[in-house]
């Protein structure tokens, strides 16, 4: 099937007709193995005539939610994991082996920049973490033994856009693969591999889900470094349960849906806050794709803003450690996902007490709007 565009694209991923009994969603298939009828049918599957074995290995659900978010980044391949962080674990350990040294960007996610500085030492790995906002300093950074130059797309919780093809112009000079962090962006705004990176991650509990009942991770990219990616995945016991992926793989059909209403939805409350005296900066990206500029919104109020009454007066916007749910929620990075930062480690990257995460969900916009102004009034000191 020729489906060119993301929208027809989206809906129509799914395994084989006749794997699938023609059904029209996937079923589950909740079943930690599959059993064989002879030693010539057990035989079958190590000489790749049967697909599957072992749950843990593969399964119809996870496969599927692999193969269509590699379809949507336009990527050689592709395999679903237990989570964001194993996705990554994964990844890197793919790219990376002990001995190695790795270049991450220093605006990450909190929990990816604990992963790469306090537990790739574990595996071996060594670590620069650098501002890519200064290729220089990239370039700089890179050694001999240099395997992996990773970053976000949209960076966390400021929401710089990194510039992928220059980062791909220095991985090929310098003989290095790239990974980046696709969660905040979705394929439906920007596809990665297209531009040459190696390896694109997801946090797939966050857009591509979009409903947050399911916690769930998604590595695409180049076939031998996907491969060499599963057998860690498999190894490591890393794998998402046949639910979960079914689960992911449903909220993924209405993707291109919620980005677009919650893209739009983001721009005109960044407009409007953009306005209100109240609001010291607002961080949202000027251009991300045609398509948007994505979902969350950065704010750093005012001091004359009292936070905790801030946080109390937002009625149906409810504080939450995570974003991309079709509700919107808020979240305060110093207490949530930067938590395991040092104070100096905070100072350096921007984040202080009066730093808010908003992320934007489906609702009216003019509702979302009137929320944030009443509560940011109430909290008038
Ligand atoms: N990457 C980003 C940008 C995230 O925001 C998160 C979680 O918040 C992760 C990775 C980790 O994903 P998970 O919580 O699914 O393990």
């Amino acid at each position: 099937m020729a489906h060119t565009s993301f929208d027809t694209k989206v809906v129509h991923q799914k395994l084989d007709q006749k794997e699938v009994h023609n059904s029209k969603s996937t079923p589950i298939y909740q079943s930690s193995a599959f059993t064989f009828e002879d030693l010539d049918h057990l035989e079958s599957y190590y000489e790749g005539d049967s697909p599957y074995l072992y749950s843990r290995e593969k399964n119809p659900n996870t496969e599927e939610l692999g193969k269509t978010i590699a379809n949507l980044e336009g990527a050689e391949a592709g395999v679903s994991t237990s989570s964001g962080m194993s996705a990554i674990l994964a990844g890197i350990l793919a790219a990376a082996k002990p001995g190695d040294h790795i270049v991450a960007a220093e605006d990450l996610y909190g929990g990816s920049h604990k992963l790469i500085t306090k537990e790739l030492v574990n595996f071996g790995i060594d670590v620069s973490i650098v501002s890519f906002r200064d290729f220089d300093q990239v370039k700089h950074s890179i050694k001999e033994n240099t395997k992996l130059l990773y970053t976000e797309s949209i960076s966390n919780p400021f929401l710089r856009v990194e510039d992928l093809e220059k980062l791909v112009e220095i991985a090929e000079e310098f003989n290095v693969k790239t990974m980046v962090d696709n969660t905040f962006a979705t394929p439906y705004l920007l596809q990665p591999c297209t531009k040459g990176v190696d390896l694109v991650v997801h946090s797939a509990t966050k857009y591509i889900g979009g409903h947050s009942d399911v916690t769930s991770g998604v590595l695409v990219g180049t076939k031998d470094l996907i491969d060499s990616a599963k057998q860690k995945i498999i190894t490591l016991g890393a794998n998402l349960s046949p639910f979960e992926a079914w689960l992911t793989q449903r909220g993924a059909k209405t993707l291109g849906l919620r980005m677009k209403q919650q893209s739009h939805n983001a721009e005109s409350l960044a407009a409007a806050l953009n306005y209100n005296k109240l609001v010291k900066t607002v961080y949202y990206p000027e251009f991300v794709s045609d398509r948007g500029n994505g979902a969350i919104v950065t704010i750093e109020l005012e001091e004359t803003i009292d936070i905790p009454t801030f946080f109390k007066s937002l009625g149906w916007i409810k504080i939450a450690p995570t974003l991309a749910g079709v509700e919107t929620t808020v979240s305060y990075p110093v207490r949530t996902s930067h938590r395991a930062l040092s104070q100096e480690e905070l100072e350096k990257i921007g984040i202080n007490d009066s730093i808010i995460r908003l992320s934007v969900g489906i609702e009216d916009e003019s509702d979302i709007i009137d929320q944030f102004k009443q509560a940011i009034h109430k909290a008038i000191k």
